[in-house]
């Protein structure tokens, strides 16, 4: 091990995720979890050495109490000699961010501006930062932006169709999310292609809780379905995706929903969970279906692939060549079922799975899962983690 480790936060509202990562092998040197923060059943869990344990956090039960286990943690086990620097998932980077960047008052001071972008995620994620600022006073924090990646669409991926005031004098703009992501996988599927990344040209499916597909021509991000906020696209585990703006003025006209009830119906209570009315959770649809043949489990399951597929097919309208198609996040890592209807639903841009290969790659494999004669289609894990220790690294030494 160097004595260069990154120590990665990921900074939710009641979570707080952190890895302490050699950006070099890209060993996990220690990684954990502190869950049910600012509740009095707020615990960390923490992975070392092949051992896992868990340990109730104390009073006050927040995110700087987590950060300061994690401080004494480091520690007792004599790993905070290694630490180099602190690289944070930030959200929203807006228009300001798109490479990784040192966090000083200037750069947090924009980041709560931000804030009127992504309320939901940007102040928490400050949260973490200035926890870790409090326990590493010495160390290097840098920022590495969700949105970041996108921020190389042109014009014509982001501008809405709104008076244009509203973006040159607000921002509303698409914007796009699981950046990391998506840089990681697409990089990692131009090693697999032997190819320059600057000349790779994919579309990156990112499938988990939260889904987003973005096309990448020769390196770039050119278009993603994720908007100003991450509502827009595809279907998702609770979150609608795209609908006819209509209807929210239908909910609130002739049903009375307020505004608050409207977000929460479209960000909590819509996507697998809305429409199976059974859960967000992709494996126990896909339980529905196989054990039960229930046919709302198989209906939503059509809807969720379905628009998938439409999303990738509209991005040949974005690329220059087609290299090919990855699926990452816990169901595009892990559901054999929903891949293959995807690919079902594709055959005219000649995408054809090899049926043994797809239901051999789940639980965190890799591998390509087309047939010889198919565009190429892979499996890769996302380590968005890796990302940014890398990137927090290679800003921190300079090194390339
Ligand atoms: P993520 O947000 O990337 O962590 O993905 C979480 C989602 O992945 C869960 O909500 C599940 O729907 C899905 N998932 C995880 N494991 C499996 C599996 N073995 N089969 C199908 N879906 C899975």
């Amino acid at each position: 091990m160097s004595n260069k480790a990154v120590l990665v936060i990921n900074c939710g509202s009641s979570s707080l995720k952190f890895s302490l990562i050699d950006p070099i092998s890209g060993e996990v040197i220690v990684s954990g979890v502190g869950e049910r923060l600012l509740s009095k059943q707020a615990f960390i869990k923490i992975a070392f050495q092949g051992n896992k344990e868990n340990t109730p956090l104390a009073v006050p039960f927040d995110h700087q109490v987590a950060v300061n286990f994690i401080v004494e943690f480091l520690h007792q086990h004599n790993l905070v000699e290694c630490l180099f620097a602190v690289g944070h998932r930030l959200v929203h980077g807006g228009e300001e961010y798109s490479t990784p960047t040192l966090i000083d008052d200037v750069v947090k001071y924009s980041i709560e501006k931000l804030a009127k972008l992504a309320p939901l995620h940007n102040p928490v994620n400050l949260i973490g930062v200035n926890a870790a600022e409090k326990a590493f006073s010495d160390l290097p924090q840098v920022a590495v932006f969700d949105t970041a990646f996108h921020q190389t669409m042109p014009a014509k991926a982001y501008i809405y169709g709104l008076p244009y005031n509203l973006y040159e004098e607000h921002g509303i703009r698409r914007y796009g999310f699981h950046g990391t992501s998506h840089y990681f996988v697409a990089k990692q599927a131009a090693k697999l292609l032997e190819k320059p990344f600057s000349q790779t040209s994919v579309i990156t499916a990112h499938l988990g809780n939260g889904c987003s597909i973005t096309a990448i021509d020769n390196g770039k991000s050119v278009d993603t379905s994720m908007g100003l906020t991450p509502l827009e696209g595809v279907v998702m585990g609770t979150r609608s995706g795209d609908l006819d703006p209509g209807i929210i003025f239908h909910l609130i006209e002739q049903l009375n929903y307020t505004p608050e009830q409207v977000s929460n119906l479209l960000n909590k209570d819509s996507g697998l969970l809305g429409i199976s009315q059974m859960s967000n959770d992709c494996r126990t649809i896909e339980e529905a279906i196989i054990n039960d043949q229930d046919e709302r489990a198989n209906l939503t399951m059509d809807i969720f692939c379905y628009r998938i597929s439409k999303t990738i097919a509209s991005y040949m309208a974005s690329l220059s060549h087609f290299d090919g198609l990855v699926f990452t996040g816990g169901i595009g890592e892990n559901s054999d079922l929903v891949r293959t209807r995807i690919a079902n639903s594709l055959h005219l841009l000649n995408i054809r799975l090899d049926e043994a290969k797809n239901t051999d790659v789940r639980f965190g494999k890799s591998g390509l899962i087309s047939t010889p004669n198919s565009q190429h289609c892979w499996v890769i894990p996302t380590n968005e983690e890796q990302v940014i220790a890398e990137q927090t690294y290679q800003l921190i030494s300079g090194e390339k």
